[in-house]
């Protein structure tokens, strides 16, 4: 895939470029940034440049072909993704290393998920990072760069991405998926600038389930009268285990936008556009303060389930403090 296909990130499609017309390119990089914005793509776009012996990704050249086909004898990829990646893993890259490149001017080692290298893989890999050979380049990926040795950090040249601009995600789905402009500006809303996000196998539960979470939410009576409506509710959502982490996300957003409109922001700002009429009638319910307070108590929420509490408990008690009605903003619009 050439650059042009790829989305966003002019700067660092910029430098790369640069740098490889200059002559000017580093031994070692590393992309970081958050999950699914497209760190991984941008750098085998960059490899594939790099061996084209026309230096454009011609697509037709050997070199773009046997990357395309993914047998180009320069290039090694290692993918933490799945699982660690161990010392032996490096010490074979090295040992591949010490050859001169078959095809292209360098042998390129990318390790995808860098971050998930053992302490004892990332110490192996910093010897190679600190006495590079000529020809020799390593791009590390990575969602979270802080957890990689400083040392390793500090070899690399950094090349931080950002999230995507919600306006590029929705044009690229309303134009390469043919989703209506509804579900299209949903979604790049959901997707929160990544585009794995919205494009994963969560994609039908933000589109049915989550309308359908937030409406059994905002139906619940009051509390004082109806515990049991609190139980029956907390433990549908219990039932859903693997999806706890969305529903979560699902309470998030929507707490998020409640936020946005006491602030005055506009509907479009919301994540939950289709839902406007129900976060309007939460935001008249609610102050700044006690919106700011529910969506620490759902933070509270995600840690305590981090440390495997009992998830119907967990959202029982979630469940009561998001129903909480504030006395001062009640107070307030009584008046
Ligand atoms: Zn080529």
């Amino acid at each position: 895939m050439p650059y042009s296909q790829i989305l966003g990130h002019d700067r660092q499609k910029q430098l790369l470029s640069k740098a490889l017309s200059a002559d000017r390119l580093a031994s070692a990089y590393l992309f970081s940034g958050p999950e699914g914005v497209g760190k991984k793509l941008l750098a085998k776009a960059f490899i594939k440049n790099l061996f084209c012996v026309n230096g454009n990704s011609c697509g037709h050249c050997r070199s773009c072909r046997q990357f395309e086909e993914g047998n180009h004898p320069d290039f090694i990829f290692l993918d933490g993704t799945p699982s660690t990646i161990k010392i032996d893993d490096i010490r074979a890259v090295q040992k591949g290393l010490h050859f001169r490149p078959a095809e292209a001017d360098h042998r390129v080692c990318l390790i995808d998920g860098a971050e998930k290298m053992t302490h004892a893989a990332q110490t192996a890999l910093l010897k190679s990072l600190e006495e590079p050979k000529l020809h020799t380049m390593f791009i590390l990926v990575s969602a979270n760069a802080e957890a990689l040795l400083p040392t390793i950090r500090s070899r690399c040249q950094n090349l931080k991405f950002n999230r995507l601009p919600v306006e590029a995600l929705r044009g690229k789905f309303s134009q390469t998926l043919e989703e209506d402009q509804n579900h299209a500006a949903l979604l790049a809303a959901l997707a929160d600038g990544s585009f794995k996000n919205s494009l994963s196998d969560k994609r039908d539960f933000y589109l049915q389930e989550r309308p359908e979470i937030l409406q059994d939410f905002t139906r619940l009576p009051l509390l004082e009268s109806h515990v049991d409506a609190y139980f029956t509710l907390a433990g549908k959502l219990a039932a859903k285990k693997n999806l706890i982490p969305d529903i979560l996300e699902v309470f998030k957003l929507f707490f998020r936008d409640t936020l946005f409109e006491l602030q005055g922001r506009p509907e479009s700002d919301f994540v939950n556009a289709d839902l406007a009429g129900l976060v309007r009638h939460q935001s008249s319910k609610e102050s700044i303060a006690s919106t700011l307070k529910k969506l620490e108590a759902i933070r509270d929420i995600e840690d305590s389930i981090n440390k495997n509490t009992n998830p119907q408990l967990s959202f029982e008690v979630l469940l009561m403090r998001l129903s909480d009605q504030p006395s001062s903003a009640a107070s307030n619009r009584t008046v």
